[in-house]
């Protein structure tokens, strides 16, 4: 029995007016458990009517009150966070744990929003000409929206609205339609913490709604999630219609494993950055870069692990790797994986040959497959240059320090890297020079 997943709109659910709609599946079984609503521009016009009429007074109300609602919100998270990542898994696939440390990171933004009275102080300078003295103010802008994608669809939306609800801005959130459900619920959750009206709306749907938020005059900022040439496409058009954009693209990471390296703690990191949410991760490992003769210690440990990996339903708590989240990037995995043999690449292990019988009872007809690991590629590869959003691990190998981090600043994505080394002046040397937002050692 499927049932219908709709709207949020002035603290209540909103059906809207639109007939279309899509299936939501349970990627570990491949059943539909609800049909989701495509909200139409009138849809999206009265999330954010309601979002506008809202404005006015929650920018009027002083921080300390937004903060204690923050504060209520934040209980009540903490009370629901196991439904949360209930909802995560039937609908995402990925491993209830890792759902549940998603929720987590999402809590710790709405920790920091409860910091805002702190957070809103500005500046005052004294005298900065003769009688005249100068002092900042932080002020909400209005309606701010937030899009986001599937593979977080409650750490990335709570990446936004704490912040842009506490400091007094209205919020309409277009969550994925691949996982809608959370989205609701949390506006349910911020409803019983005493947010009023109008303050947090959500419209599900697809580009037809992104559309209507880019375009809308009362949007005054857009904050996006999603891959890169999504990214693109939002940050020109909604700068182009007036808006403030910030736009999150995609992603390709690269793990440095030097000679020096604990060979187990840097397979153990691989396992779990490369496979881990079934590499539907922006930060997950793909490319393993091996320096000097680290290949011939590691790859054998690698080899072992990858086919040993524990690829059941998310709700076992055994598992270490969920479902790919539908048969279309299932598709596009397999392909990626044909390619990197065409191409020449080794293919050492082969998630296609996965069977979901073995991932745990009804799961034949789910979105499954292994943990699958290439050897030998080569910075001119697909699979190398492009980002595959599956459970794919490259190995490339290189002479040097220097070597890898040539390779690595020559990549169009640059999302996060890590370096795994026991060398004080290698990791100096590593951090001072990658060109890469977030870098581990
Ligand atoms: P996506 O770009 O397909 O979708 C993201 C959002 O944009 C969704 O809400 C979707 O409905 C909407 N959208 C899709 N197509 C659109 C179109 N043509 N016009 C307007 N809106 C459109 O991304 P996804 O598949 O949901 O998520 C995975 C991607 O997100 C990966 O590329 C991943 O690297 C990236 N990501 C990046 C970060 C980061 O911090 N940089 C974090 C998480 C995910």
């Amino acid at each position: 029995m499927t049932h219908a997943i709709a709207h949020y709109v002035q603290g209540a659910a909103f059906a809207g007016s639109s007939t279309r709609h899509q299936p939501v599946t349970n990627p570990a079984t491949g059943a539909v458990s609800a049909q989701v609503s495509l909200a139409n521009v009138a849809d999206v016009n009265a999330a954010v009517a309601s979002a506008h009429a809202a404005f006015p007074a929650w920018a009027d109300t002083s921080p300390l009150r937004r903060a204690r609602i923050m504060f209520k919100f934040l209980e009540l998270l903490n009370a629901n966070k196991d439904k949360l990542a209930h909802m995560i898994t039937a609908e995402h696939g990925k491993v209830f744990t890792d759902a549940q440390g998603e929720v987590t990171r999402g809590i710790e933004i709405v920790e920091f929003a409860t910091g805002v009275p702190q957070l809103l102080k500005g500046d005052y300078t004294e005298q900065v000409s003769t009688g005249i003295d100068n002092w900042t103010m932080r002020q909400p802008l209005g309606v701010v929206a937030g899009i986001t994608p599937f593979n977080f669809p409650v750490m990335v939306p709570m990446w936004m609205f704490p912040v842009a609800i506490a400091t007094g801005n209205t919020f309409v959130l277009k969550p994925s339609p691949l996982d809608p459900s959370p989205s609701l619920f949390i506006a349910e959750l911020l409803k019983q913490a005493g947010l009023p009206d109008g303050v947090f709306n959500v419209v599900q749907g697809d580009k037809e709604a992104v559309d209507a938020l880019l375009v809308h005059p009362d949007v005054k900022a857009i904050s996006f999630v999603g891959s890169t040439p999504i990214a693109n496409y939002i940050y020109e058009t909604g700068a182009h219609h007036g808006k403030r954009v910030q736009a999150l693209g995609g992603a390709k990471n690269h793990m440095v494993v030097m000679p020096d390296a604990d060979i187990d703690q840097a397979v153990d990191a691989l396992i779990g950055a490369a496979y881990g949410s079934a590499g539907e991760r922006c930060m997950a490992i793909s490319v393993a870069v091996l320096v000097g003769d680290v290949a011939e210690r590691l790859m054998p440990k690698l080899i072992e692990r990858t086919k040993t990996l524990k690829v059941l339903n998310g709700t076992n708590l055994a598992a270490e790797m969920g479902p790919i989240v539908t048969d279309v990037a299932h598709k596009r995995i397999t392909g990626y994986i044909e390619q990197g043999v065409k191409e020449g690449a080794r293919l050492l292990v082969d998630g296609r040959n996965f069977d979901g019988a073995a991932a745990g009872e009804g799961c034949t007809n789910g979105f499954w497959m292994g943990g699958t690991l290439f050897d030998n590629v080569t910075p001119d590869m697909r699979i190398y240059k492009e980002e595959i959003f599956g459970p794919v691990l490259s190995c490339l190998r290189v002479a040097g320090l220097a070597q890898a981090v040539d390779l690595i600043n020559a990549h169009e994505f640059g999302n996060g890297v890590s370096c795994f080394t026991r060398d004080g002046n290698v990791a100096r040397e590593f951090a001072r020079h990658i060109q890469v937002g977030m870098v581990g050692i």
